[in-house]
């Protein structure tokens, strides 16, 4: 049996696993400061604080870095190859890394979230063209 390499149950990513399994995409933003950030974190990367919060993101973002992998590297991938890595960058700043639905979104591309299934756990966000 592989082990998992991700800590589901660590409480700082908690809310976010909560919320993805509403459809809700959430990132971090600072009281103090006002600034996003993802991935969460217990303090504000800009600031230092801890009055750290949690607001839902738009979904809309743009397409920082892409690249297809053609080669299944791990048995927790479920993915079918081709599939493809991107990094997007947040309407609201921050950029995160995920996969999109379709090749055809090339660097600079808008894009929006949706979600990827998992059986027995949250779904990840994914990101596709903007259909609406
Ligand atoms: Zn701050």
């Amino acid at each position: 049996m592989v082990e998992s390499v991700f800590d589901w149950d660590d409480p700082t990513t908690a809310y976010f696993w909560e919320a993805a399994r509403r459809g809700q995409l959430v990132i971090q933003r600072c009281g103090a400061c006002r600034q996003y950030q993802f991935y969460p974190r217990l303090f504000c990367l800009a600031c230092d604080s801890d009055d750290i919060g949690w607001v839902a993101a738009s979904g809309r973002a743009t397409v920082y870095s892409q690249t297809t992998v053609h080669l299944r590297s791990s048995p927790e991938v479920d993915l079918d190859s081709p599939y493809v890595v991107a990094v997007v960058e947040l309407e609201e700043g921050p950029r995160l890394l995920t996969n999109l639905t379709e090749k055809d979104c090339l660097i600079g591309s808008s894009v929006q979230v949706g979600w990827r299934p998992r059986r027995g756990q949250a779904p990840v966000p994914v990101f596709g063209p903007v259909t609406s």
